[in-house]
């Protein structure tokens, strides 16, 4: 049907209205004709033309209205038309915006699934992070907990401020230092937890490790909340964040006070041999000073040559043996990088020749033969530690006649003119005895070294010698070399450059001329007394003798005294107290009688002597010429320039101590009973093993007052319970002003230390006895 309405539409459009009408009149028309005329012929069964006319006259009359209702008709159907058209077409405009809309929408519909499952896989990838992050973190908890356990737990002090100096942090071991808790330490300046010196300390060292980028390490002794001192070792690091800004310090602390101790010990313990050495030499010294010094005067006595050789081979050996001592000394003194050697103007030949004398006696003795050879002339004077040089030579020529049972030992000297007034001189030492294995050639310089395999005679000796004579050797600037064979022998050089002086460089003793002088020897030991008088009258000298120091100082006053020789160590006092006497009496003749000390050890240097108020010291055995030297310098015999320097001794030993107060004792003993006083000494007992660790302590903290403050507390404790020795020690170590306070502070101290116990276990005997004898 709308097809066909179509059709007619189409046909209508065509054709125009006015045709379209005719064309529907004639279609009536014919319709109508052809409808009367089946009618009629059916039911009427004949035609009339009437009948042709009345349809085509209907026909006419109506057809115009039916093509006006037709055109109507179609004039809507076509806007209809145009309608539907219209509004297929805006149907069709909507479907395809629709279409595009909703293919828009299933694009923004698939974006959003993308999306989604984009987010998706973020938030998956998002919860595998905050998984990992919360691993990570437990992990780095952990971890701060780990680290913070083990810097809780170590021993040193571990602490951080940042670069104003205001603390981030610390350690336990750090608060129970500055005895805070770490929350109340952030946040403070050292100076706000350091007394101001350790503050002012602390902001030094922090200024140069922040300035200068770099680590410092420093010792600082600081005092617990509880009083007591500890050393600490600080180590001062600087840290930056990771861009390297600097953000402060960490600073490490390591109590030391241990290790301190030890090194101390260590060196107290280098001290006690220094001191113990020096003690056995000075005991040994003082008989051997008698056999030197006798044994040669006689030599220079009436003697026969029997009597004469003995006698010399007394002395030389007496001499040999003081040289074996000064090894030893000079051993300690290597070790402790003391060796010295004086340079001064000594006649070779006198020198050669003793070496000579020597060596012939000794290996007659082993019926060897001594042979000196010379290539070349010796000069008179030269410039050399004469002493070192005799005990280099007497060495290797021991040591030749201790390693040779048959044949020869030799003394080859060499000498070739030098350049600049010095000649060089190689004293070869020669001997034909068992000689030393090439491989061993090396090592007998070292200390102590002895060939093994060398028969019988391996066992003399101590290894030293050599050691020391090359340590010596070098010390004058020359060295040793040995050649040697084994069963043909060895030769030692000693090859030494020595500068040539002439006769009046030499201050011998035999230019000075001595006026007769009246002299009084102030010495206790007998043997020592005859020697000394002996020399000094020898020396032309009128002797008188003080054994004590109450009698030197009586007889000073009384007697008319040109020179007083002092011996250091007397029974009642010191050679030092009786100078300082003399040197403070009305009288000025007294006053400047020079004194010249007579001393045994030789331990500091001579400048010692004369602070103390002495002119000069000599050392024993004394020896002639320096005895002259010493006189002809104090009764201006020679000239200054002249005058030979002498390295004398400092007396090191010990006094006969009382170590108790005994009226005091007796007192307390008497008033108080034994009972009683004995728990004071209890108590004094119980205080000093603090006293004494306190003491140390601050020694080691170099806090000389404390210390002395201490030993007061020490002296009036020991004082208290009459322990005379203790409070004596304790009364010199209290004196700051002491002049020779540091020097002997540390054994004072460990005197204390030592005898405090064994004194009052002699308290308590003696409060023992006392009751007895009631
Ligand atoms: P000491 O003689 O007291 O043992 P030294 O230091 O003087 O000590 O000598 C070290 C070692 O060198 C000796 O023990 C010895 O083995 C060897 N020695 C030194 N001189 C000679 C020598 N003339 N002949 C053979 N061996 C020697």
């Amino acid at each position: 049907m709308p097809l066909l309405a179509n059709r007619v539409l189409e046909l209508t459009m065509r054709l125009g209205v006015v045709r379209f009408g005719l064309l529907i009149a004639a279609f009536e028309i014919l319709f109508s004709m052809l409808v009367t005329v089946v009618l009629r012929g059916i039911v009427v069964g004949e035609l009339h033309w009437i009948d042709y006319l009345r349809p085509v006259l209907f026909g006419l009359i109506i057809a115009p209205w039916l093509a006006l209702f037709f055109t109507y008709l179609i004039k809507q159907l076509g806007v209809s038309r145009d309608k539907l058209a219209q509004a297929h077409r805006k149907q069709q405009a909507l479907n395809a915006e629709l279409k595009r809309k909703v293919d828009e929408l299933n694009r923004e519909i698939d974006e959003r699934h993308n999306a989604e499952a984009q987010k998706q896989q973020a938030i998956r990838y998002l919860q595998r992070e905050v998984a990992e992050r919360r691993e990570t973190q437990i992990k780095l908890r952990d971890n701060a907990v780990q680290l913070r356990s083990l810097i809780d737990s170590s021993p040193d002090l571990i602490y951080y401020r940042n670069t104003e100096g205001v603390y981030s942090g610390c350690n336990v071991a750090y608060e129970q230092l500055v005895n805070m808790k770490e929350a109340d330490l952030i946040g403070l300046k050292p100076e706000d937890v350091y007394e101001e010196q350790i503050a002012e300390q602390v902001r030094i060292t922090d200024g140069k490790v922040l300035d200068d980028h770099e680590s410092l390490t420093y010792e600082q002794w600081m005092t617990y909340p509880d009083g007591h001192k500890a050393l600490f070792e600080f180590r001062k690091v600087p840290f930056a964040d990771a861009r390297g800004n600097l953000q402060g310090l960490f600073g490490f602390g390591r109590d030391i006070t241990e290790r301190k101790h030890a090194a101390n010990a260590l060196e107290q313990a280098a001290r006690d041999k220094t001191t113990f050495i020096s003690t056995i030499s000075h005991e040994l010294r003082t008989p051997l000073n008698g056999i030197v010094g006798l044994s040669r005067i006689m030599r220079d006595s009436e003697l026969s040559e029997e009597q004469h050789d003995f006698i010399n081979t007394i002395y030389l050996s007496a001499v040999t043996l003081g040289n074996i001592f000064n090894d030893i000394i000079d051993l300690d003194k290597l070790e402790r990088q003391q060796l010295e050697v004086a340079p001064v103007p000594i006649h070779l030949p006198e020198l050669i020749a003793d070496i000579r004398a020597l060596a012939t006696l000794m290996c007659r003795d082993k019926k060897l033969t001594f042979d000196y050879q010379q290539n070349g002339e010796l000069p008179a004077v030269v410039e050399i530690d004469g002493t070192r040089l005799r005990q280099v030579l007497w060495n290797l020529l021991g040591n030749a006649i201790k390693f040779t049972t048959t044949g020869q030992v030799a003394l080859a000297i060499d000498i070739r003119p030098a350049k600049h007034g010095k000649v060089d001189v190689d004293f070869s030492v020669l001997d034909t005895g068992v000689g030393i294995a090439s491989e061993e050639l090396d090592k007998i310089f070292a200390m102590y070294y002895q060939v093994s395999d060398q028969g019988k005679t391996k066992a003399v000796g101590t290894g030293i010698g050599l050691s020391v004579s090359q340590r010596l050797t070098q010390a004058m600037g020359g060295e040793i070399k040995v050649s040697s064979k084994v069963g043909k022998g060895s030769r030692f050089t000693v090859s030494l450059s020595l500068p040539v002086l002439t006769e009046d460089q030499l201050p011998g003793a035999e230019n000075i001329e001595l006026p007769a002088l009246h002299a009084l020897l102030v010495e206790d030991i007998e043997l020592n007394v005859v020697v000394a008088r002996s020399v000094l009258e020898n020396l032309g000298c009128t002797v008188d003798v003080a054994m004590n120091g109450t009698d030197a100082l009586r007889m000073a006053r009384e007697g008319d005294y040109d020179v007083l020789f002092l011996d250091i160590q007397l029974p009642d006092m010191t050679g030092f107290d009786i100078a300082e006497e003399l040197m403070n009496d009305p009288n000025p003749r007294l006053r400047d009688t020079p004194r010249i000390a007579l001393t045994a050890n030789v331990i500091r240097d001579k400048q010692e002597y004369i602070k103390r108020g002495m002119q000069d010291a000599v050392s024993k055995p004394i020896d002639v010429g320096l005895l002259t030297l010493a006189l002809g310098k104090a009764f201006d015999c020679i000239e200054e320039s002249a005058q030979q320097e002498v390295k004398v001794v400092e007396p090191v030993g010990h006094q006969e101590e009382q170590v108790l107060e005994i009226d005091f004792v007796t007192q307390m003993h008497d008033t108080l009973g034994s009972e009683l006083f004995l728990k004071s000494a209890d108590m004094f007992a119980q205080l000093m093993p603090d006293y004494v660790e306190s003491m140390r302590n601050q020694l080691l903290a170099g806090d000389d007052k404390a210390v002395a403050e201490v030993a007061h507390k020490v002296k009036g404790a020991a004082g208290s319970v009459g322990l005379r020795r203790v409070q004596k020690i304790a009364a010199q170590a209290q004196d700051l002003e002491h002049p020779a306070w540091k020097q002997n502070i540390d054994d004072w101290v460990e005197g204390m230390a030592s005898f405090y116990s064994s004194d009052l276990d002699e308290l308590r005997q003696q409060l023992l006895a006392m009751d007895e004898s009631y």
